[in-house]
């Protein structure tokens, strides 16, 4: 049972947002100055920037309480800045995860965090739409389209970080010690039968996306390849198939010569494409290999997922 008036976390990794950020403190106020029934704390995670959102970040500790600034020492990307935030806010009844962009809207909270007080660990933000266009859109649906086939993990098509989650999930979720995060993934592995809230997810409000698009293409090869075996499987299904291919084209050959059917020397073209076509699955077969043989040398470093370099706000 929630306590009765739950501190509840607002955590928003920030990447050179200054154009954004005025205008997502004053939303932000706005909703948590209409709903003093719970604490409000925020926790901004500085993930390296290089332009004025540091100094906008250190001004609003510097004014306003409850106001937690955890800075790192450079750019570690989203998912990192993330858990980052999510480990500053162990101490919050629950906690709110959010982009800085303003493409989750801070109006939904009260819902999100309504849902939890009607017992919901984990509370989804879920697009009904996106305001997306063209290629990123394009990736992010197939992308849903794979992931979904691949995994047994019920993950909601149309969710991506907002959402809300209760204590004991942020707490499970801290306690993942791994290196290539897919939150959405680990999300759904922690368990907790989620609450879903829908919502219409809109164009950032200013600036460029910090996340390129070779960022995302990785993001959703961590996704695919920390939550599923399939590739690898699919290794071994292929060998199977072009092994057995071989066997049946060696028989034959073997019974057209011991009946005597004439074999002229041809032959040159299926050659060539046989010897291209097996290198070239060979060489996929490596690549997959690769992507597991990195990330688990990445896990096994051990190196931690962010360093922080100055902490502000908090007890
Ligand atoms: N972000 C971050 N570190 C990065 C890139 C992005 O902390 O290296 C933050 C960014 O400020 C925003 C959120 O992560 O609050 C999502 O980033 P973005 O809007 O660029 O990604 P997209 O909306 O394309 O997923
Ligand atoms: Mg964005």
């Amino acid at each position: 049972m929630p306590p009765s008036r739950p501190r509840i976390a607002v955590v928003i990794p920030v990447f050179n947002e200054e154009a954004v950020l005025p205008e997502l403190f004053r939303r932000l106020d706005a909703v948590t100055a209409a709903r003093p029934g719970e604490e409000w704390v925020a926790v901004f995670v500085n993930d390296g920037c290089r332009d004025g959102s540091g100094t906008l970040l250190m001004a609003r500790a510097a004014a306003v309480p409850g106001t937690r600034v955890i800075e790192l020492s450079r750019n570690f990307g989203h998912q990192s800045a993330l858990a980052a935030g999510l480990a500053h806010a162990a101490d919050a009844d629950a906690a709110v995860t959010m982009d800085a962009d303003l493409q989750d809207p801070p109006e939904l909270i009260p819902q999100l965090v309504d849902a939890w007080r009607g017992g919901a660990e984990v509370v989804l933000a879920v697009r009904r739409s996106r305001a997306e266009g063209g290629l990123r859109r394009a990736g992010f649906d197939t992308f849903h389209a794979v992931f979904g086939r691949l995994t047994d993990l019920p993950i909601e098509r149309n969710t991506g970080t907002f959402g809300l989650l209760g204590r004991a999930a942020v707490e499970a979720f801290n306690s993942l010690p791994e290196k290539h995060r897919f939150f959405p993934g680990l999300r759904a592995w922690i368990g907790f039968p989620p609450a879903e809230i829908f919502y219409d997810r809109q164009e950032r409000a200013a600036g460029q996306p910090g996340q390129t698009l070779r960022r995302l293409v990785r993001y959703a090869l961590d996704g695919v390849f920390s939550f599923s075996y399939l590739p690898l499987r699919m290794l071994t299904y292929s060998g199977v198939v072009v092994g057995l291919a071989g066997f049946v084209l060696g028989l034959y050959y073997v019974i057209k010569r011991l009946i005597n059917v004439e074999t002229a020397p041809t032959g040159f073209t299926t050659l060539a494409i046989l010897v291209l076509f097996l290198g070239g699955v060979q060489l996929i077969g490596i690549g997959v290999l690769g992507e597991y043989l990195g990330r688990v040398y990445d896990e096994v470093k051990r190196r931690p997922n962010y360093v922080v370099r100055r902490k502000t706000g908090g007890d």
